[in-house]
């Protein structure tokens, strides 16, 4: 076990999908072995977002325990907890609130992203970089797995951890270090990345059949019109996905097989299908029996909180005593 602390959360903004299990989630199950690691459901997160109305954030904060579950997150190995659960989440984001200044959230890169044009910009989503600082910093993370795009986040962490220290001449908080996601990007059903925002998702609540059609209306190489035709699998979307779930040779034969003609879209989109539904099912089974057995999953949840809050409590009382409150 390495001496490095792994902290990480989901958002709670809807049913989770083969992108994040296939991308993060699998990365997170990856690092359980030998860290510290503090997994969370960021209920906070999504609030803040103002993605979804509170009821369906409880709802959907319920279905990113029963994920992580289902995907191989082992309770006893790493903690697993609800962000809102543990206060300290807010007392710390109060403090970092008071030393950050405006200036560094404002260049904050996909804060433009998330303001919608509807309404004015809420004081929470402009400090969200701040509460993940707190989420970070309160477990001391060290390291923080994120994808290329979630860089300059963790970067608004290491200043603000730097900032205190300077401030407070102390050295309580480290400065964590990205651990980059080497799993490449699922593209959803149409093409574009896989995304909720984009209803372009597999879900971990889907049937087979629903698999199924949605992989048969995937846009393939659109010269191919027959099996005989010389295809161009680089940019074909079922081939992009396919990918991350069969090993190299498998997907050299394909490759091969479709530049020579002799493999028809049709025939390969079942082939997806069933390979996406392979992997997928398992984890279905768990994740639905987790919903359907609240109290199990309830008391999983309460040992984590507890978990978590020990940790948190001990960095509170600590960082209490050094801004001297
Ligand atoms: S055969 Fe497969 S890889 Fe080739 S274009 Fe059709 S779906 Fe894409």
């Amino acid at each position: 076990m390495s001496e490095n602390i792994v902290v990480s959360g989901i958002r709670p903004t809807g049913v989770p999908h083969l992108g994040n299990i296939r991308g993060a989630l699998q990365q997170w199950v990856n690092l359980q072995d030998n860290h510290n690691c503090f997994y969370f459901v960021a209920d906070w997160h999504a609030l803040f977002g103002l993605e979804e109305r509170s009821r369906e954030i409880a709802e959907n904060t319920k279905k990113a325990v029963a994920t992580l579950l289902a995907i191989g997150l082992d309770p006893d190995k790493s903690t697993i907890f609800i962000q809102s659960h543990v206060p300290a989440h807010l007392t710390l984001f109060t403090i970092f609130s008071a030393i950050t200044p405006v200036g560094w959230l404002e260049r904050n890169p996909t804060l433009k992203d998330m303001v919608r044009a509807d309404q004015p910009l809420p004081y929470g989503l402009l400090g969200y970089p701040v509460l993940q600082a707190a989420d970070i910093l309160l477990y001391k993370g060290t390291m923080v797995p994120v994808g290329k795009d979630q860089q300059p986040h963790l970067e608004i962490t290491r200043e603000i951890a730097r900032r205190f220290n300077n401030l407070f001449g102390t050295d309580c908080f480290p400065e964590p270090q990205a651990v980059l996601n080497e799993s490449p990007v699922l593209p959803g059903t149409d093409g574009r990345k896989m995304s909720k925002s984009y209803n372009n998702v597999i879900s971990i609540e889907d049937d087979k059949d629903t698999i199924v059609n949605k992989v048969k209306q995937m846009i393939t190489d659109p010269e191919k019109i027959r099996k005989t035709d010389p295809g161009h699998p680089d940019i074909c979307t079922v081939f992009q996905l396919e990918k991350p779930f069969v090993d190299g040779t498998y997907s050299a034969d394909i490759y091969q097989r479709c530049t020579e003609g002799r493999i028809g879209c049709v025939e390969h989109k079942n082939m997806l299908a069933e390979i996406i539904w392979d992997y997928l099912r398992p984890k279905q089974e768990k994740y639905f029996y987790y919903l359907e057995h609240e109290e199990q999953l309830k008391k999983i949840v309460d040992y984590g909180d507890k978990r978590a809050q020990e940790v948190a409590q001990k960095t509170i009382e600590e960082v209490m005593d050094i801004i001297g409150l």
